[in-house]
């Protein structure tokens, strides 16, 4: 796996330090969505040498480079996904839980109407409620309502 991702960091264009290596590995095993900080705390019971900063910095890196996408669906953390072919996001108000979802047309945007705009990325994100919170959401409005 570890031979793998130095090649795919390579092809981007990106020279694969440890730090790099890990951080992307991570990227590729867990489509969590996963921030700066979960990121660094999973890594460094295996890096122990790895810093917040580092993470930050790596993330940086994969993300100028097209090795990973940044997300801003969370106002307090951002994210980032190792998956970069286009897709859209819906976060759970309730328990932050970020979720991949396939809109039926995402890059269609009607390009001839804004000729002299370059789009280099495109987000979509949907907010709600997962299963989970929206039960709880309507047991808390039964119970109000009592
Ligand atoms: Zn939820
Ligand atoms: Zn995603």
């Amino acid at each position: 796996m570890p031979v793998k991702i130095k090649a795919y960091l390579q092809e981007k264009g990106i020279n694969p330090s440890m730090q790099r290596v890990a951080v992307m590995h991570y990227l590729l095993n867990n489509f969590t969505h996963p921030t700066v900080d979960e990121i660094h705390s999973n890594l460094s019971d295996s890096i122990p040498t790895l810093s917040k900063t580092t993470v930050y910095n790596t993330l940086k890196v994969l993300v100028d480079n097209g090795a990973a996408l940044q997300l801003t669906i969370d106002e307090k953390n951002t994210r980032y996904d190792g998956n970069i072919t286009p897709h859209a996001h819906f976060i759970c108000l309730g328990c932050g839980c970020v979720h991949d979802v396939e809109p039926i047309k995402l890059d269609e945007v009607s390009l001839s109407m804004y000729k002299n705009l370059r789009i280099t990325e495109t987000q979509v994100y949907y907010k709600g409620f997962c299963e989970k919170c929206y039960q709880e959401k309507l047991l808390k409005e039964a119970e109000n309502k009592k």
